[in-house]
């Protein structure tokens, strides 16, 4: 009981398929454009698989020589021909098989590339939203342990799909030039076995896809539940026990589903055997009786008998192994869509074509916000590529201006209450600071998420020196702001990597004018190896306060036009929110800033000061201001700094 209900918080519900089991129709399509840069491989791949399965017909077709011309008629030196041609022949196929597998690693691997590449790119241009929804680990594994299962598909499948329609063809071709009623009858009997294949290759691709869907939540749960957060939060809350049943019904799950994708492989594979064995017995049964009884339809020699049974047999190779390669392909056929999946998820947030870029220097730094509404969209990225549906729920939920501005006041707070944001609108002079300030879950952070486009506004607009904000190019947009929040992230690499991740071409002066005025150079000298001391996820653990003043010392580098400031400081020693604060008095100064403000000294210092409550500007003026009106500003003074004695910057 307890087990069912706590997972439904901790994962989210599986997600609903996009197109059901189908195939997409334009899956195939899009699978054969990914082999287009590479078709001249593809081409000399093909002729190389022509040429293999051309030698190695040269031996059945020998064969009735070798007994009609050379044994009957007792010519030694013909038999040499006939065996020297077999020998050149099967060794010249062996070196084209060969050639052949080069040149399909070559375009495979870099066909796998090219889908790395393209899935890494569009991931990056997600927006936060896309993040939110999905599982780290889910994410992960579309780009690593899919595209590593489609490899098969496109260098094993390729080869396979090639080699045994050409195999088949050819012999198909040989069989009917040694007898055409013989093969007429092996033909009568493929239907059946092709329709009793497809069935079972639906039911394999099902398995297949069940499988992958269940891999990627064991891999979420592992890294959501075995990363450095997610242990401590079970540590810390005593769950090791529930963690571990949570793990062990999802790995049963996937141990009951890697049985069930085995045996139905296993019952195709008992399937074909069975087949492949009684279909020669019928063969040979109708040929006999038709020779026996003198029939005159069938004129064979028995050299010609010989080279039938060997390509018949050689015929049900290839054949048995493109029927095998439908399942194969089926399951391959699943990972792509996953991926395709993907792909086409929309970019919400871009760069418009004629986006303007500007060097830092031409932005003074001047923020204005104009009637911004934002709501948090409670649809899941990954299931939202615009259907009209998802479209349609999203028009619902924005709020109608027109609508509320008529409405009577209950109404209005209805539709307030869904959004996050409602109504924002102010002006910051360049240079000045701005602080925010509101109890928790005003919308303090969402407001520095609009400016910085991690969202987009859904009405009202936001300029930065008058320029709508969507005009900007996005990496313009990010030069131009830069942002230090309570939690720092620090790559695994040197200190000195992670600085220069804001500027690569700072120099050492630079770094260390900056690391100095973050008052934290000091403190990087004493690691063990200085500036070069790995830091990070598993490197050099800096302390909270040292994160953070190395992030200041970044942002420092980069100098911004734009300064957005998280400064919850409340897991800080007085030292460290000291240092800290000296840190930031050269960012503050010299830029605009919006400070989502903690500290009185910051709130003291703003030029202005907006407060928010429930996503709405309930106040705004300078500190004294605001206590005289003695409202929600005044209340929350008096609740957090009434008491101490005031510090300043
Ligand atoms: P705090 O001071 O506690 O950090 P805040 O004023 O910064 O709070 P926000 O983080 O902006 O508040 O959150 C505003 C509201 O939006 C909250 O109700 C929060 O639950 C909701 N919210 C925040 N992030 C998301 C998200 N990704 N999806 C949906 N709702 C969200």
């Amino acid at each position: 009981m307890e087990l069912s209900n706590a997972k439904s918080y901790l994962i989210p519900p599986p997600k609903k398929q996009m197109s059901g089991n189908k195939t997409r129709p334009h899956t195939l399509r899009r699978i054969l454009l990914a082999f287009r840069p590479y078709w001249v491989q593809v081409t000399l791949a093909i002729l190389a698989i022509l040429s293999t399965a051309v030698l190695n017909l040269c031996v059945p077709l020998l064969i009735p020589l070798v007994f009609d011309d050379a044994i009957a008629k007792k010519n030694l030196s013909h038999l040499f021909l006939y065996a020297f041609i077999m020998m050149v022949a099967t060794v010249l196929a062996g070196l084209t098989g060969v050639l052949q597998t080069y040149l399909n690693n070559i375009f495979g691997q870099q066909i796998m590339r090219d889908f790395r590449n393209q899935l890494y790119t569009h991931l990056q241009d997600m927006p936060l939203r896309f993040f939110t929804s999905n599982r780290t680990g889910e994410i992960q594994s579309r780009l690593s342990n899919d595209i590593s299962g489609v490899q098969i598909a496109v260098s094993e499948t390729f080869t396979t799909i090639a080699t045994n329609i050409i195999t088949t063809v050819t012999i198909v071709i040989a069989m009917f030039y040694i007898s055409p009623l013989l093969t007429l009858t092996v033909f009568v009997l493929l239907p059946p076995f092709l329709w009793m294949t497809f069935k079972i290759g639906k039911v394999r691709h099902r398995a297949s896809k069940a499988m992958q869907e269940s891999l990627a939540s064991l891999s979420a749960l592992m890294q959501e539940t075995l990363s450095i957060n997610g242990i401590l939060l079970i540590k810390t809350f005593g769950r090791k026990q529930f963690a571990k049943r949570l793990f062990e019904v999802e790995n049963q799950k996937l141990t009951r589903l890697g049985i069930r994708q085995q045996m139905v492989g296993r019952w195709f594979f008992m399937f074909v055997y069975t087949f492949f064995t009684l279909t020669p017995v019928t063969v040979y049964l109708i040929a006999g009786s038709l020779i026996i009884l003198h029939i005159p339809a069938i004129k064979i020699s028995s050299g010609g008998i010989f080279a039938f049974i060997l390509l018949q047999s050689k015929f049900f190779s290839p054949f048995t192994q493109l029927l095998t390669l439908h399942v194969n392909l089926q399951g391959a056929l699943a990972l792509f869509e996953r991926i395709f999946e993907y792909l086409d998820l929309p970019v919400e947030i871009q760069d418009t074509p004629d986006a303007r870029r500007f060097s830092p220097g031409d932005i003074r730094g001047e923020v204005a916000f104009t009637d911004v509404s934002f709501t948090y969209r409670r649809d899941t990225y990954a299931l939202s590529t615009e259907s009209a549906e998802a479209k349609e729920r999203a028009t619902r939920r924005k709020p109608d201006k027109s609508v509320t501005l008529q409405e009577p006041p209950q109404l209005c707070s209805e539709v307030d209450d869904q959004n996050t944001l409602t109504n924002i609108s102010f002006h910051i002079k360049p240079g000045m600071l701005l602080a925010l300030v509101g109890p928790s879950g005003a919308g303090k952070t969402t407001l520095t998420y609009l400016l910085t486009r991690l969202y987009d506004v859904d009405s009202g607009a936001i300029t930065i020196d008058g320029y709508n904000i969507k005009e900007i190019a996005l990496d313009t947009l990010g030069n131009l702001i830069g942002v230090v929040t309570q939690e720092t992230y620090l790559f695994h690499a040197t200190v000195r990597e992670n600085l220069l991740y804001a500027r690569p071409d700072a120099t050492d002066e630079e770094i260390i004018a900056a690391t100095r005025a973050a008052a934290i150079h000091d403190r990087i000298i004493e690691l063990e190896s200085g500036y070069e001391t790995v830091v990070g996820e598993r490197g050099y653990k800096l302390s909270g306060g040292e994160k953070q003043r190395l992030a200041i010392a970044r942002v420092l580098l980069k100098n911004p036009q734009i300064l957005i400031l998280d400064e919850a400081t409340s897991s800080l020693d007085t030292q460290s929110e000291r240092l800290i604060q000296a840190a930031l008095v050269p960012l503050m100064t010299k830029h605009t800033t919006i400070a989502i403000a903690h500290r009185l000294s910051t709130i003291l210092a703003a030029d202005m000061i907006i407060v928010l409550d429930k996503g709405r500007i309930v106040e705004h003026g300078t500190h004294q201001e605001l206590l005289e009106r003695a409202e929600l500003y005044a209340g929350l003074y008096k609740q957090q700094f009434a008491h101490l004695p005031p510090k300043t910057i």
